[in-house]
């Protein structure tokens, strides 16, 4: 039986939960070909075909929606006309791999229970420290034996959250508030950016984050000390669009303009708005999808 695809869904839960509920349906035995540690575009190309979508704005929706390569594509080039930047298009690009770890939102499981009858892993939390849904901290290891969750059980320990362990239950454990307001920041503008709907150009958003930076320093707003480690942060974001070393979720370049974007603006909307208001370059991040190269 092909399963529905959660919103922002992690691929991984997705194969998960279809080996879960049934293990011999020909989705599943198409989806064993897939590692079980990394994920490349060829693998992301299998699952845009068995959802029936296996044409370019199927697999480009796929990593928008269900990868971080959001955080990267809402910044493409100026000459760039597709979604992908093109050397992210071969089809043995590493999108996604087991090394960066799942987390669990406690109170999302919970919600899942209720609404949906069945929790699910979220793409964003897997990147950052915080639920910015819920401010709770995301959890690395088991709430019920402490056992870290990646070496829980079986694929990673995915299966946790629908398993359990030791006869309970993730929905009926207690969540952690998180109390470190500027995790919750960054974790805010990681989701911003992976449901934005525009994209704006990384060569204009750099200079024109770089503009703010001075004007802020010339008002006294902020110190030169932090003046120099802001515009450091920005340059280090201009290796957004190196792609010499294939995309990888551990060499993403974009924790440095989150950043640089919290302290500066304190929202993803903010920037876009100080960008549409002198007319900057944004673009429909769907019109892109559409385009193969
Ligand atoms: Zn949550
Ligand atoms: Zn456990």
């Amino acid at each position: 039986m092909l399963l529905t695809i959660q919103p922002h869904e992690c691929l991984r839960s997705f194969l998960e939960r279809h080996f879960f509920l049934d293990p011999e349906s020909p989705e599943s035995i198409r989806f064993r070909k897939i590692s079980t540690y990394d994920m490349r575009g060829s693998s992301i190309q299998l699952i845009a075909e068995v959802l029936g979508r296996g044409d370019t704005y199927g697999f480009n929706r796929l990593l928008h929606d269900h990868t971080s390569y959001s955080q990267v594509a809402v910044f493409p080039g100026s000459n760039q006309k597709s979604y992908a930047r093109s050397d992210y298009q071969s089809r043995g690009v590493r999108f996604i791999t087991e090394h960066q770890l799942p987390g669990i939102c406690v109170q999302c499981v919970k919600d899942d229970i209720v609404q949906l009858g069945f929790p699910y892993w979220r793409r964003d939390h897997r990147y950052v420290k915080v639920c910015s849904k819920h401010n709770t901290l995301l959890l690395r290891k088991c709430p019920i034996c402490a056992k870290d969750i990646n070496i829980h059980g079986y694929a990673y320990g995915h299966d946790l959250l629908w398993k359990g362990c030791g006869g309970r239950y993730i929905h009926q454990c207690e969540s952690k508030i998180n109390y470190d307001g500027w995790q919750l920041v960054l974790s805010e503008i990681f989701t911003e950016i992976g449901e934005s709907k525009l994209t704006v150009d990384l060569e204009f958003v750099t200079e024109h984050i770089a503009a703010e930076i001075n004007r802020q320093s010339d008002c006294g707003l902020i110190s030169e000390t932090k003046k120099n480690a802001l515009k450091h942060r920005l340059d280090m974001s201009k290796r957004i669009a190196e792609t010499g070393n294939n995309y990888r979720p551990d060499l993403k370049y974009s924790e440095y303009i989150i950043y640089v974007i919290a302290i500066v603006y304190g929202s993803f909307a903010s920037l876009l708005d100080s960008v549409l208001a002198v007319g900057g370059p944004v673009r429909n991040v769907n019109d892109l999808m559409h385009v193969k190269y």
